[in-house]
């Protein structure tokens, strides 16, 4: 890989990595992605992406096959663990589409990122390197050396290393943040919409919230099936994985004394639900050095209380190509360019998700008289736009990467 347009490598076949390579590609780079895994799995659940995500995913032409797998809430509505009771928290639908010119869509993780993989492939068959595990990295001003776990090495211009929340590459980098444990879980599965009763099969997005835990779901593969998550505070169990599973036994007796709506969901996960600690970290000032940086979560992992992480590394891969493309003949230059317009608003992302768990679990949840006052100052119409207003509208195409 050499000169002209710099040759770049990315570590880490995920949303960040897979989005990253599209943008770079459609630029006319030439780009390698290496993956750790030996097959890309059916794993994760359900994620949402908001208007300023699928904003990007609809520049790279994805809207065709995005709206194949894809499930369009009406809207967003807040429950109360205790009696049920409901309160609309914002339209979407046509409202989002109005608002912000893109909609807000739901999807099953496994769908969106074969969406990703087969357009990357389309246009490079063979750009997707499995079975790459990456280990280290050295560069100098001409260009970097990739070293992979089995001995390869790979010469390129650029490295971004989008391999995820446990990133060995940023650790090379000099980030030894270690994470602090929150003793919040997240359980998380799926339920075959047929399964439930009517009243459970809305296409809208519901956050039940009470004391110290709440639970999300959502419909995702175009109302097929009903993505579950249940986060919970004081567990005793620390592991931040994928694939790790609990049983739906343990998911109920995190939720004992719910309304029998949840009872009922959690009785329907199908298979076991997954299981993932939620580990806290401070948003890193610095990214990269020379002809290296981050992306997604590998510098900025977050809570999931926004629903922003994976809109985060779409948003950073769309910015990131464009400084790029912009700076082609100076790739450090881009780079720096990069991260000092995405560090203050994923650090502001973060510490935002931070601020609305307490939110979801606040203690004045208990009795149905305090939550009733507390919902209607927490979730006023005023304060959720001022919440949510300034994540939709961001616009990664139009930041200016000069
Ligand atoms: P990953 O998707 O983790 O990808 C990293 C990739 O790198 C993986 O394929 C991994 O195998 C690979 N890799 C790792 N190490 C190496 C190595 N050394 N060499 C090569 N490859 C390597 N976000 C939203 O926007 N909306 C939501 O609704 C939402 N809900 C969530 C709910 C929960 C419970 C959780 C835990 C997260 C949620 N997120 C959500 C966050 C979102 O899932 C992540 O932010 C997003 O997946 C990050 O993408 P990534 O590509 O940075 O990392």
């Amino acid at each position: 890989m050499n000169a002209v347009k710099p040759g770049i490598a990315i570590a880490g076949a995920g949303l960040a990595g897979l989005t990253l390579a599209l943008a770079l590609l459609q630029r006319g780079f030439r780009v390698q992605v290496f993956e750790q895994a030996a097959t890309l799995a059916d794993v994760g659940a359900g994620l949402q992406l908001s208007p300023n995500a699928t904003r990007c995913l609809y520049a790279l032409g994805l809207e065709p096959t995005l709206s194949r797998v894809a499930s369009i809430p009406r809207g967003k509505q807040v429950r109360l663990w205790s009696t049920g009771q409901r309160w609309k928290l914002f339209d979407l639908g046509e409202a989002a589409l109005a608002d912000h010119g893109f909609p807000y869509l739901m999807f099953h993780r496994a769908d969106l990122h074969a969406v990703l993989v087969d357009a990357l492939r389309a246009l490079q068959p063979d750009c997707i390197t499995l079975g790459a595990r990456c280990a280290g990295f050295v560069q100098d001003a001409s260009g970097v050396r990739l070293s992979l776990h089995d001995g390869r090495v790979v010469e390129c211009d650029v490295l971004v290393a989008a391999d995820g929340v446990h990133s060995a590459l940023r650790t090379q980098l000099g980030h030894a943040d270690a994470p602090a444990f929150t003793a919040c879980a997240a359980w998380r599965g799926l339920i075959a919409m047929d399964l439930l009763p009517e009243r459970l099969r809305e296409p809208v997005g519901t956050n039940w919230i009470g004391p110290g835990a709440h639970v999300i779901t959502y419909p995702v593969r175009g109302g097929a099936l009903l993505n579950f998550v249940g986060i919970v505070e004081g567990v005793p169990w620390s592991r931040e994985s994928w694939t790790e599973r609990g049983t739906r036994e343990a998911c109920a007796a995190d939720f004992r004394g719910w309304h029998e709506d949840v009872q009922l969901l959690i009785s329907a996960l199908e298979p076991q639900p997954l299981r993932w600690a939620l580990m806290g970290r401070e948003p890193l000032a610095r990214w990269g050095e020379g002809r290296v940086t981050l992306a997604g979560d590998a510098c900025h992992p977050t809570l999931p209380f926004l629903a922003q992480g994976a809109c985060m590394a779409i948003e950073d891969a769309l910015v990131l190509a464009r400084c790029l493309h912009a700076h082609a003949a100076q790739p450090d230059h881009a780079l720096r360019r990069y991260e000092s317009l995405r560090i203050d608003r994923t650090a502001r992302i973060v510490r935002g998700a931070n601020e609305a768990g307490k939110r979801f679990h606040n203690p004045a949840l208990a009795d149905a008289a305090g939550a009733q006052a507390y919902v209607d100052r927490e979730w006023s119409e005023e304060k959720v736009r001022e919440r949510y207003g300034w994540l939709f509208a961001y616009d990664a195409l139009a930041v200016d990467v000069l």
